[in-house]
């Protein structure tokens, strides 16, 4: 399944009781590609982010990495449900990185990195350490591996985020917000670490707010209202032509 998409979304549906907070999403994100949701708050791209993840379980649809259909197997012919067991390990494929960092606060900075490949992927201790020192390196975090959370401002914090995720050696990068909660002037240094990525070939989906943004890292930007894609396109065509009027709206 070497030429499937590594990301196929087929009519995603999500309801939370009674709100249905996702009503029938398609969407495709080819390797190597960033993908860009932007739409107003509520409109389903955390829940989207969520579900591709497997954190939140469909209510409907499929969705696939690199062609391998998330929460089933297949034998013979047939699906069965993965027990959570295999969905933990499924759910390795995405690396996920939150408006808040979620560092854990009683590890440092290298700790954090090299917590997942040791305990989950049992990565030897050495090679773990020696790979998150490269990843810290490449986030431009260097010379703080040894800081704990509360002694790193909120860029440092989330740069150590990407990395921990990055660790994972995830096939896609889903990245929601990751510079809402941080003061202004932490925004680019950020940004330019996910610029980097991006540059690296790293296939991506990022929710941001960030419009300049979008249109200089993406390469399909969507725009999601009321838990469906109403437009989606190259970005800089839809931002100077959007089509929908709900788009046109909202930017
Ligand atoms: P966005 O990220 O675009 O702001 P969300 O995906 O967070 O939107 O939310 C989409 C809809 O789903 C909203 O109506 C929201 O209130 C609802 N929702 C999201 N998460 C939950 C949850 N855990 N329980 C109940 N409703 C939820
Ligand atoms: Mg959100």
């Amino acid at each position: 399944m070497s030429d499937a998409p590594t990301v196929s979304l087929e009519g995603i549906h999500k309801f939370f009781g009674t709100v249905h907070a996702l009503r029938g999403v398609d969407l495709t994100i080819a390797k190597g590609e960033v993908c860009v949701a932007i739409g107003p708050s509520g409109s389903g791209k955390s829940t989207l982010l969520r579900c591709i993840n497997q954190i939140e379980e469909i209510s409907a649809g499929r969705v696939r990495i690199n062609g391998e259909l998330q929460g089933y197997a297949e034998r013979n012919g047939r699906l069965h449900e993965l027990a959570p067991g295999r969905i933990d390990k499924q759910r390795r494929l995405t690396g996920m990185v939150f408006q808040r960092f979620n560092l854990f606060p009683h590890k440092t900075a290298l700790q954090n990195v090299t917590e997942g490949p040791t305990q989950v992927r049992r990565i030897p201790r050495a090679k773990a350490i020696e790979r998150g020192r490269e990843l810290l390196d490449r986030v431009g975090l260097a010379g703080l591996a040894d800081r704990y959370p509360n002694q790193l401002s909120g860029g440092q914090q989330q740069r150590v985020a990407i990395a921990r995720a990055l660790a994972m050696d995830p096939e896609v990068m889903l990245f929601d917000e990751p510079t809402s909660a941080l003061d202004p002037e932490l925004v680019g240094e950020v940004l330019d670490v996910i610029k980097d990525l991006a540059r690296s070939g790293m296939t991506m989906m990022l929710v941001t707010h960030e419009i300049g943004f979008a249109r200089e890292v993406g390469d399909h930007l969507v725009f999601m209202d009321h838990g469906v894609i109403v437009e989606e396109g190259v970005p800089k065509d839809m931002l100077e032509s959007p089509k929908n009027p709900r788009t046109k709206a909202f930017l």
